[in-house]
């Protein structure tokens, strides 16, 4: 199909672009890297009044280093995410999951700004910023604010945004050194979207005693999720496949949806037999070696 008529302005600075998008009172879509936009326009699932195109914008494209994070522009291309050698020195689990976006046709236009914007509950890089307690931060004609990642994911394909707003940078926490990291997912077919996915962090200290444990799913909810229930398990307790196979139980309390993919109890499962590896591959990364559980 072909999309519905708009008007396009290619904005070339950031006030240009909040000033089209204020104009527009709501009514314009940002276009980035065009992979979910472009499709649901010509499916004619939007009617935008205007496009923002947000390309040509100098410095939304970055990944820098500061003292105790990690900056990354929104406009920043799936694929400089996975080839950073930043990211893979401290967030390899993000490099790891960018990989697993689609097909690299679509991770070299795609961005990071636009997936998190899209939101879509299976999307590998909305868990990732959930995972690592990622910060963004939003700009309009009116000002700036700042959300939490935990915060921006309200449900489907619904974050904290207005349509006059621009996110515009995504800032990650550094990690201590050592954190174990795993990562799974389950497709039908390599580059689709995932049917359910985990991601875990574990930092171990002496007697292999669990300092901070994270654990995030995707696919298995209207939004990406924190398994804090897993979390609190973990949390203080030496760590050995028993923890790892209890704190993976508590994935079940997802409340997973049915769709043409998959039903809403085999999800459920999945959610507790990825979280089980994830996390059995972030112990042998922090050092500790368990057998597998699932
Ligand atoms: C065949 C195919 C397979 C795919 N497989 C996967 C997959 O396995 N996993 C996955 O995660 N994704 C997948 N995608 C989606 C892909 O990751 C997209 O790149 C991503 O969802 C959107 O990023 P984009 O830059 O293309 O955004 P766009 O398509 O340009 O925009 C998406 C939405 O975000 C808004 N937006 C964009 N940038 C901003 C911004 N800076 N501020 C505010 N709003 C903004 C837009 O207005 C629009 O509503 C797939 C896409 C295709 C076509």
């Amino acid at each position: 199909m072909k999309p519905p008529e708009f008007d396009y302005i290619v904005a070339t600075d950031c006030d240009t672009a909040l000033a089209a998008l204020a104009r527009a009172g709501g009514e314009a879509k940002i276009l980035a890297g065009g992979q979910s936009l472009m499709p649901m326009l010509n499916f004619r699932l939007l009617h935008p009044s205007i496009l923002v195109d947000i390309n040509r914008i100098p410095g939304l494209g970055f990944i820098e280093e500061t003292p105790d994070s990690i900056r990354i522009g929104a406009l920043t291309r799936h694929f400089q995410l996975e080839t950073s050698s930043l990211i893979a020195q401290h967030f390899p689990v993000l490099s790891c999951a960018v990989g697993h976006v689609g097909h690299l046709a679509i991770r070299n236009r795609g961005t990071i700004g636009g997936s998190l914007s899209h939101a879509d509950p299976a999307a590998e890089l909305p868990m990732m910023a959930v995972l690592l307690d990622a910060t963004l931060r939003i700009v309009s004609a009116a000002g700036s604010r700042t959300v939490a990642a935990r915060d921006f994911f309200l449900d489907a394909m619904t974050v904290d945004l207005i349509g006059t707003e621009l996110l515009t940078e995504i800032v990650l926490p550094k990690l201590p050194a050592q954190t174990g990291w795993g990562f799974e997912e389950i497709v039908r077919r390599h580059g689709d979207f995932a049917l359910a996915g985990a991601a875990a962090l574990l930092d171990v200290g002496a007697g292999n005693v669990v300092r901070r444990a994270a654990l995030a799913l995707c696919g298995v909810a209207t939004l990406p999720v924190r398994v804090e229930a897993a979390e609190a398990r973990l949390i203080g307790q030496p760590l050995d496949s028993t923890l790892i196979r209890s704190a993976a139980a508590a994935a079940w309390l997802v409340e997973p949806v049915s769709d043409i993919h998959a039903g809403a109890e085999y999800r459920r499962h999945l959610a507790q037999v990825l979280s089980a590896r994830a996390l059995t591959d972030a112990a042998r990364r922090a050092g500790v070696d368990v057998p597998s559980v699932v």
